[in-house]
């Protein structure tokens, strides 16, 4: 894919870059095992001031990084902001939390004859961060707080349509005082990332993206030996049962569904309702989804704005498509909207059969599939059938189906009487396809660091070794 900014508003094509030549990849490479060397020997404070500077700058910049996201992307201006607002909370998130995350963790010193025990959390060096398009600054800022703060340096291949964004990112990073080189921005296609990471001086990887292109890196990681974390897709379950407010649910499931355009891995996408409010849910639902406003996404008022690639529609359309073939309902939308840009209307989808691709894939665009169920353990059984589990909802005020669906569904994250969303302050993170490992809290932190063991025996007497008959690892 060639690296260029395309307003997928007009399809007009903005920028154009040239890859990083070799030579050049190979100096940002060397820059930051050398910035490694020196910054994780800085202090947590100082790291937590720079955090806080990158905050103020976002604040900042929101304006006009507001307008580059949205022209890169299409989402819409007001959705752009709030992502701001987000990524400058998680940077204070981690100025404020950071230290402690770090703390030595003390260990039981008699129990291992020790005079003292504990776990020092130390960096593990350069990590490569593969991010995608869909939140541009939150993907790769919820990587970069948490490895920063930690001592780690960072390296970002953007997805090739936000360059722009892309190298804003490292600008942020210099204007918040950090030392150079500790968070540089790669302009490479996707057949490079294969070569950084199998430098000597990287240490890991990190993927936000789809679960083929975390297959890719995953299995150059595990032939290097290297440490990946891999967030992929999801086709998450809204599941909405009798007890449920369904006014509610259904303006909620608007939100879950069609937020950021239809393109987030933790979007909603399957909905399974009971028979018993099917109909009434199925129509509120529907008559808020045809009253989103689509269109330009600089508007206030817009609601929904253009898919972000025309590839991207296009997959959209195949999905509608071919469900229409083999028997689906289209309740409302189902087409492209005419006219320049890569808009699509907010489409339901009901009567869907295994048969259809809907059913077990991932439609990435305003498009939600319905279900009617005859209770949780038929809507469990279908969403559970899928290969991605990243997140799921239930809206019910019944407490034995709360606790069943937090036993028995299979996601990463389980949301109840709300729209699974992200925090600072909460794990993020699938299971199955939808990856592994986790972002966001001390886990994200800790997924790039060294938990190493540290034992001291008695000054005096040297090592007491123990038992050699019951020694093990
Ligand atoms: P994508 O094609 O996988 O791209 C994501 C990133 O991976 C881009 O930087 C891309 O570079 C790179 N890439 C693609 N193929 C690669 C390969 N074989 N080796 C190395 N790098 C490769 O993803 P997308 O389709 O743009 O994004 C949508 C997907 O991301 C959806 O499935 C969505 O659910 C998922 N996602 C998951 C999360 C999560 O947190 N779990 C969050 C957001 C999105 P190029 O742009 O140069 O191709």
């Amino acid at each position: 894919m060639a690296i260029a900014t395309i307003n997928p508003a007009t399809g007009e094509t903005l920028k154009t870059y040239e890859p990083l030549s070799d030579e050049a990849l190979e100096e940002k490479i060397a820059r930051a095992a050398t910035a490694f060397e020196a910054y994780r020997r800085t202090t947590v404070e100082q790291r937590a001031g720079w955090l806080r500077a990158a905050a103020d700058v976002l604040d900042a910049d929101v304006g006009t990084v507001a307008e580059l996201m949205t022209t890169e992307m299409g989402k819409t201006l007001a959705a752009s902001k709030a992502e701001i607002g987000k990524c400058a909370k998680a940077l204070r998130y981690y100025a404020e939390h950071g230290p402690r995350f770090l703390e030595r963790r003390p260990a039981d010193a008699e129990a291992v004859g020790a005079t003292q025990a504990f776990v020092e959390y130390q960096p593990i060096g350069v990590v490569l961060a593969v991010m995608p398009w869909n939140f541009p600054l939150w993907q790769a800022l919820r990587f970069a707080g948490p490895a920063l703060m930690a001592g780690n340096v960072g390296l970002l291949k953007h997805a090739s349509n936000v360059p722009q964004t892309a190298l804003y990112l490292e600008e942020l990073v210099r204007k918040a005082g950090f030392p150079d080189d500790v968070f540089q921005t790669l302009l490479i296609g996707s057949a490079t990332v294969e070569r950084v990471l199998r430098d000597d001086r990287v240490a890991a990887a990190t993927l936000t993206g789809s679960a083929p292109a975390g297959a890719s890196v995953a299995s150059v990681a595990g032939d290097a030996l290297k440490k990946t974390v891999l967030e992929l897709g999801g086709s998450d379950p809204f599941i909405v049962m009798p007890s449920a407010d369904l006014e509610k649910a259904a303006e909620v499931a608007v939100t879950a569904r069609c937020q950021n355009n239809g393109q987030s891995c933790i979007a909603a996408k399957r909905f399974f309702v009971h028979a018993d409010v099917a109909e009434e849910f199925t129509r509120l639902f529907a008559d808020q989804l045809a009253a989103q406003k689509v269109g330009d996404p600089m508007a206030d008022d817009t609601k929904i704005g253009p898919l972000a690639t025309e590839a991207g529609r296009e997959d959209v359309e195949r999905y509608v498509d071919d469900a229409v073939r083999k028997g689906a309902t289209v309740v409302t939308g189902g087409r492209r909207v005419d006219g320049p840009g890569w808009f699509y209307e907010p489409t339901l989808l009901t009567g869907i059969t295994p048969e259809m691709d809907v059913y077990s894939e991932e439609v990435f665009g305003p498009v939600a599939a319905l279900f009617t169920v005859g209770g949780l353990d038929e809507a469990l059984e279908i969403a559970n059938s899928h290969p991605y589990a990243l997140g799921a909802n239930l809206w019910s005020e019944d407490e034995d189906e709360r606790r069943r669906f937090i036993s028995d569904v299979h996601a990463g994250m389980a949301f109840i009487n709300g729209m699974v969303t992200s925090y600072p302050e909460l794990p993020f993170g699938g299971i199955k396809q939808s990856g592994y490992g986790r972002e966001l809290t001390d886990l994200g932190m800790h997924e790039f660091m060294n938990a190493k063991t540290v034992w001291v025996g008695p000054s005096s007497s040297g090592q007491r070794g123990g038992d050699p008959a019951t020694a093990s690892e």
